[in-house]
């Protein structure tokens, strides 16, 4: 940090702290926060084991719900996404445009193997994460059902999204489920939100995000129990893969720049005048605009670049090789499991039924059936939670759970880590599905 900015930090620090209500996320943007994560995570690599369990599959980084600058709100490149992704060790990204008159997001979208990433197109409409095979631009539908079935008649795969806006939705003949959505979780924390809006917190907010990038954006991760406990009730009548949203857009910056006038203009990600400030009536800011001349930007903050947000959360498929029809077949087959990965690198992680010499992976139906038992193993120890049907049946701390199925119903597992004093969500399988004989 410059010495100009750890002045700013620390007197903003006093000045802006009393006016920040404490959510969750801002307690845990306090900087011994900050730190004690960043060192938790550090030593978390130096503990990895390897894992005696072994799917037989590819562990294969995949991310849902990207927007590039086809989207209206995101000015996203394709480089730009393609080296974030191949930063973040992402290998299959699956984009979600808001579609629009000027294109048409099947055929024109990105798609195809870029720089060893392999691109989808797909577009995020009424509801849904929608990837049809074929074109359907000006197709018109009038119900959610009736444009589920539209991409599904095409072969599509279609996901319901923004689950939080659309808990009672019951649509027949869905592919999956968002279970977590990144822009959910950060519209969860109203209070960050509201701080978010003080130019005093903006500018607290530089000093961190420059020494601890990660960790601020990590601090708004929160389970996401809503999303969990609907996909639990709706997975009971019928299979559902499970998948991560990155929600991406690189839109979340701001950047203010000192005016002839000698006032403030604050803009947004997407370059909009978002404020006019003027620094004689704000103290702290007069303070930072001191010497300052016309054109001189004072703060520079961006809180979401493509390989942050690719960082945070990831969807693993589990396929033998990375091609367009493998990534199909992994998601329908709910060969997939969602793991922050900003916390340690779960690659390697195995969920599955065994029973004498049979092994079955994620997403798997199969009969009940004598000895059948439900394994896991991860490559750091954890606190393993085994639920079934929505409910806890095994919660045990070490590096891989054994349990014997009792009885039939839809089993994931949950793993969680100890991070700076706090269990937090690490990795959230798709069920294994045990029918009755
Ligand atoms: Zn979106």
């Amino acid at each position: 940090m410059s010495s100009r900015l750890r002045i700013w930090a620390s007197l903003l620090f006093v000045l802006g702290l009393a006016a920040i209500a404490r959510g969750d996320a801002m307690e845990r943007m306090k900087p011994e926060r900050l730190r004690a994560t960043h060192e938790r995570i550090e030593a978390l690599k130096n503990q990895r084991r390897a894992v005696a369990l072994t799917s037989g599959y590819d562990d294969v980084r995949t991310l849902f719900h990207v927007h590039s600058a086809f989207s209206h709100d995101s000015r996203g490149t394709i480089d730009e996404i393609v080296a974030a992704a191949k930063e973040a060790g992402v290998r299959v990204v699956m984009f979600n445009e808001h579609p629009a008159p000027h294109y048409d997001f099947v055929t024109d979208g990105h798609r195809g193997l870029k720089d060893g990433v392999l691109l989808m197109p797909g577009a995020e409409s009424g509801g849904f994460l929608a990837y049809p095979r074929t074109s359907i631009k000006d197709q018109k539908t009038d119900s959610p059902q009736a444009f589920a079935d539209l991409v599904r008649s095409t072969g599509g795969q279609i996901f319901l999204c923004h689950l939080e806006e659309r808990m009672d939705w019951d649509i027949a003949g869905l592919t999956g489920s968002e279970i977590y959505n990144t822009h959910a979780d950060f519209k969860s924390e109203p209070k960050f939100l509201a701080a978010m809006r003080s130019p005093l917190t903006l500018l607290m907010l530089m000093g961190a995000v420059k020494q601890y990038p990660q960790e601020v954006f990590g601090a708004l991760l929160d389970y996401p129990a809503d999303y969990l406990a609907r996909y639990d009730q709706l997975t009971q009548k019928t299979r559902l893969t499970g998948v991560s949203a990155n929600d991406a857009h690189h839109n979340q910056a701001y950047k203010a720049t000192v005016l002839e006038d000698g006032k403030v203009q604050l803009e947004d990600g997407l370059g909009e005048k978002v404020a006019l400030l003027d620094p004689e009536k704000i103290g702290p800011l007069k303070l930072l605009t001191n010497g300052r001349k016309a054109g001189d930007v004072i703060l520079d903050l961006d809180l979401d670049p493509y390989v942050r947000s690719f960082r945070h959360v990831s969807t693993h498929l589990l396929m033998p090789t990375v091609d367009e029809e493998n990534v199909w077949q992994a998601i329908d087959a709910g060969r997939a499991y969602v793991a922050f990965d900003w916390l340690a690198d779960p690659t390697g992680f195995v969920y599955q039924a065994q029973a004498g010499d049979k092994t079955w992976p994620i997403g798997s139906e199969l009969k009940a059936e004598e000895g059948l038992r439900l394994r896991a193993e991860a490559p750091l120890e954890g606190r393993f939670k085994l639920i079934r049907d929505g409910e806890v049946v095994a919660d045990e701390r070490g590096a891989s759970l054994d349990f014997a199925v009792d009885k039939p119903g839809v089993y994931r597992v949950e793993v969680w880590l100890e991070i700076a004093g706090e269990d937090r969500p690490w990795i959230l399988t798709n069920p294994i599905y045990v029918r009755g004989a």
